[in-house]
C-alpha cells in the first residue's frame, strides 16, 4: 500500500480516538482512516504482539500520523477499561471511542449445545465490554467539558436478521448491543454525545474466516444470501466507522447502522 499523509484539515482533525479490537480487522482499517483524517488514534487489543504488529503497519500506511499509541486492554474488565480511557485525559480526552472488540467463539452453538461457559464468556466481552467502553465513554466526555462526543458500537446483521446457522450466544449479544446503543443515544442526546450501533455483514476478516476455514458447506451456506455474490471487506466497514465518528454525521443518532451489500434487505439474490 502506498504511503498516506496525515491530514491536518482531515474529517477527524484535532479528534483524540480510541479503537478496540484494534489489532483485527475492522479494528484495524479502522485506526488507518481515522489516523489518515487527523485524528490522534489510541489502538486496544487484548493481544500485545497483535498490537505491536497493528501499529507499526499503520505507521508504515501512514507515516505522518499525528499521534498513535497503543495499550493493552481486556474489554470485559472494567478497570482496563477505564485505564484505557483515562490514558487520553493527558491528550485532552475523549472524542470518539470505536467499541468494536468481539468475540464469535468456535464452541457458539444452539440452544441445546452451547456451553454456558461460552455464554458468559461472549455476553462479557460483546455486551459488557461495550457497556464499559460507553460508560468511561461519557465519563470522559463530561470530565471535560465536551459539548460533543460519537460513540460508535459494534453489533451485527444478526441482531436484525435470523440464522439458521446458530452462534445463540452470539447473536444474543449483538441484539444487547442493539438495544443498549439505542437507549443510550436517547438519553445522552441533550448532552450532544451520539451513539450508533454498526451492523455489518459477514466479513473477509479473521474473526469469520477463521471460524468456517475449508468447510465449503458452511461457507456456501452463507455466499448463498449475499446479493452481492461477496463477503464484506473490513474496509468498507471503517469507511462507515469514520462517517460515524466525524462531525458529517451530527444528525445522526441511534441507528443500526447497516452496512451489508443489501442482505438483509434481500428476498430472493441473483443467480
Ligand atoms: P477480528 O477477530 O479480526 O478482530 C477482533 C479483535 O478484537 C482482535 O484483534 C482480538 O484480539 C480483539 N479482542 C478479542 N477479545 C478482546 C477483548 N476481550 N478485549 C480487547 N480486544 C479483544 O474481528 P472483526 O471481524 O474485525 O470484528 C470486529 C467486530 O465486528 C466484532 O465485534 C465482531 O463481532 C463484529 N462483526 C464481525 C463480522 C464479521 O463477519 N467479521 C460481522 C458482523 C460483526
Amino acid at each position: 500500500m502506498s504511503e498516506t499523509i496525515a491530514s491536518p484539515s482531515g474529517r477527524l482533525a484535532g479528534k483524540n480516538a480510541v479503537v478496540t479490537g484494534a489489532a483485527g480487522g475492522i479494528g484495524f482499517e479502522t485506526c488507518v482512516l481515522f489516523a489518515r483524517e487527523g485524528a490522534s488514534v489510541l489502538m486496544a487489543d487484548i493481544s500485545g504482539p497483535g498490537l505491536d504488529k497493528a501499529k507499526q503497519k499503520l505507521l508504515d500506511i501512514v507515516p505522518k500520523a499525528v499521534k498513535v499509541e497503543t495499550k493493552l486492554c481486556d474489554v470485559s474488565r472494567e478497570d482496563d477499561v477505564a485505564a484505557l480511557i483515562q490514558h487520553l485525559d493527558s491528550w485532552g480526552g475523549l472524542d470518539v471511542i470505536f467499541n468494536n472488540a468481539g468475540i464469535m467463539h468456535k464452541d457458539d452453538d444452539d440452544a441445546v449445545n452451547t456451553p454456558e461457559r461460552i455464554w458468559d464468556l461472549t455476553m462479557a466481552i460483546n455486551v459488557k465490554g461495550i457497556w464499559f467502553g460507553s460508560k468511561h465513554a461519557i465519563l470522559s466526555l463530561r470530565k471535560h467539558n465536551k459539548k460533543k462526543g460519537s460513540i460508535i458500537n459494534v453489533a451485527s446483521v444478526v441482531a436484525l436478521v435470523g440464522s439458521a446457522t446458530p452462534q445463540l450466544a452470539y447473536t444474543a449479544s449483538k441484539g444487547a448491543v442493539l438495544a443498549m446503543t439505542r437507549e443510550l443515544a436517547i438519553v445522552h442526546a441533550r448532552e450532544g454525545f451520539r451513539f450508533n450501533a454498526l451492523c455489518p455483514a459477514p466479513l473477509n476478516t479473521p474473526l469469520l474466516q477463521d471460524w468456517l476455514g475449508d468447510d465449503k458447506e458452511k461457507r456456501l451456506r452463507r455466499e448463498i444470501h449475499f446479493p452481492t455474490g461477496r463477503f464484506g471487506e473490513a474496509i468498507e466497514q471503517a469507511q462507515a466507522v469514520l462517517f460515524l465518528a466525524s462531525d458529517e454525521s451530527s444528525f445522526v443518532n441511534g441507528t443500526d447502522f447497516v452496512v451489508d451489500g443489501g442482505m438483509t434487505k434481500a428476498y430472493v439474490t441473483p443467480e
